[in-house]
């Protein structure tokens, strides 16, 4: 079946009116071209060689060949996706993107080009004035994982024999870095909200084994955003670092100050105090993937990265961010995105602060909706802007978890789709909230909407009236069960 959302729409006409003031990439991929060809017009022509030259008829049909194939992938972009934490760049990004990287320059060091290492320099300062960090010392990474792995690596160089604590909900890349590391890891409770537990973590600290504390603002499940400014001065008095994994919602330090009804703004303000911390522009600042980003309050850890190499670092006594980081080639195209996008989108309440207030806006109605709503429950309120729910009749763990599985494939395969995602949780975790259903097995997939679309917001209403209208159909018996199916192919 091909669904058509645009009959949908004429048919019901809830979902709201279509007005359009999205930047057209049309008309700005010429400008990065005619930029591209005035840079290189400046050195003396040449004839390039015809090894690369291009049968383009060829090209045709293997570029109609990919446009098919590429067809077969969820659609980010539209309200109607509310699953994964996945969204397309900005075009503003995509353009300083692309504009760079027709040159392709490497961040690995100046000789890379000085043009892109200095964006580089400029976006991290503006990302550590945006944590309030004193100085602004880290760099661009191709992934949160990267940053995450090298503060952990300064987490052992600064504490070699002791190990790293994170809650049991952190991201799984802590676990992973730690055993690539070599160190021992400490998973800690959480609480009821899926927030690192502070009795739990004080324990384990007490033990005398842990060197640093991973602190998650956002973690990648629920949202959660655990409490920094009381963890901070507990790692303080042990003597304990304190790493926060700010991947997802390090971002919202922007709108964290301006609406105390919409963000309680003390963990963020905490962060400027930590002693690293991670941040994912391809989330939650608009980027394509490929830009990560990490940042330290000290300089001296600089020191864990010096070295040596026989090939570069020639041109320039100053330090480049190339040198602080365990990748050698990095995108200085990934810098220039962010560049751009932050000139057009500063890392203020009305910069990109207007761009993920409505996403938290429209957290705050889903929960306001689902707190007592009998076709979908609210498994917890939301920290940010992830919404997780579950269907309300089903009064066992089996039939919740078949309900919600069945319920996100119907939404995805059906003529007037809607995407959501699944969220495995643990029977006690669920329990902690929800003590009528029966656990009758160990663990259940629920029902996760991350709204990190501003559009979220003024498709909430349509969107869950259609994920009502799913429950009430897939929350009754065997009918529930339906295969696995296929993305839609449009
Ligand atoms: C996404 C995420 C990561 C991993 O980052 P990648 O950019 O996917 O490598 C780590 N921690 C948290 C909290 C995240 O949300």
């Amino acid at each position: 079946m091909r669904p058509d959302p645009r009959r949908a729409d004429q048919r019901r006409g809830g979902w709201p009116e279509i007005v359009r003031h999205r930047m057209d990439f049309a008309n700005w991929l010429p400008r990065s071209v005619a930029a591209h060809r005035e840079w290189t017009g400046r050195w003396p022509d040449f004839a390039a060689h015809p090894a690369c030259a291009v049968d383009e008829e060829r090209l045709g049909d293997a570029f109609a060949e990919l446009a098919g194939r590429l067809r077969d992938t969820y659609p980010f972009f539209h309200p109607r996706y509310v699953g994964q934490m996945l969204k397309p760049p900005h075009p503003v990004a995509a353009l300083g993107y692309l504009t760079a990287m027709l040159a392709n320059p490497n961040n690995h060091a100046l000789d890379g080009g000085p043009a892109t290492a200095a964006l580089e320099r400029e976006v991290i300062e503006q990302l550590a004035a945006m944590f309030g960090l004193p100085i602004p010392f880290g760099h661009l990474t191709s992934s949160g994982t990267l940053g995450n792995l090298q503060a952990l690596y300064v987490a052992r160089e600064s504490h070699p024999s002791a190990g790293v604590a994170f809650s049991a909900d952190a991201h799984y890349t802590h676990a992973r870095m730690c055993h690539v590391l070599n160190i021992p890891a400490y998973p800690v409770a959480v609480d009821e909200r899926g927030r690192l537990d502070l009795a739990a973590l004080e324990q384990t600290l007490r033990t005398g084994r842990v060197g640093t504390v991973v602190v998650t603002v956002g973690t990648t499940a629920l949202g959660a955003v655990d409490p920094v400014h009381e963890i901070l001065p507990l790692a303080r008095r042990h003597g304990v670092r304190v790493h926060v994994d700010a991947a997802y919602g390090g971002f919202h330090k922007t709108i964290a100050e301006s609406d105390a009804s919409i963000l309680d703004p003390a963990p963020w303000r905490a962060i400027g105090d930590c002693d690293s911390v991670v941040v994912d522009p391809h989330k939650h600042g608009l980027q394509p993937y490929g830009c990560g980003a990490v940042l330290y309050r000290d300089a001296e850890v600089g020191r864990f990265f010096l070295h040596d190499s026989p090939y570069t670092y020639f041109t320039s006594g100053e330090l480049h961010p190339g040198e602080l980081s365990l990748e050698c080639s990095r995108s200085g195209a990934a810098a220039a995105a962010l560049w751009l996008t932050l000139r057009v989108f500063p890392l203020t309440p009305d910069g990109l602060g207007a761009v993920l207030t409505p996403g938290r806006q429209a957290a705050l109605r889903w929960a306001a909706e689902l707190r007592h709503d009998p076709v979908l429950r609210l498994y917890q309120e939301p920290d940010l802007d992830i919404v997780t729910y579950y269907p309300a009749q089903p009064r066992t763990l089996t039939a919740l978890d078949a309900a919600s599985a069945a319920l996100m494939t119907a939404g995805m395969t059906d003529t007037d789709p809607v995407y959501v995602a699944l969220l495995r949780v643990r029977a006690n975790d669920f329990a902690l909230r929800d003590t009528g259903v029966t656990p009758d097995r160990p663990d259940a997939r629920i029902l996760r909407s991350v709204l990190m679309k501003p559009e979220s917001l003024s498709a909430t209403p349509e969107l869950l009236f259609r994920l009502r209208e799913l429950a009430r159909k897939y929350s009754s018996g065997p009918d529930s069960r339906i295969g696995s199916v296929k993305a839609p192919r449009r």
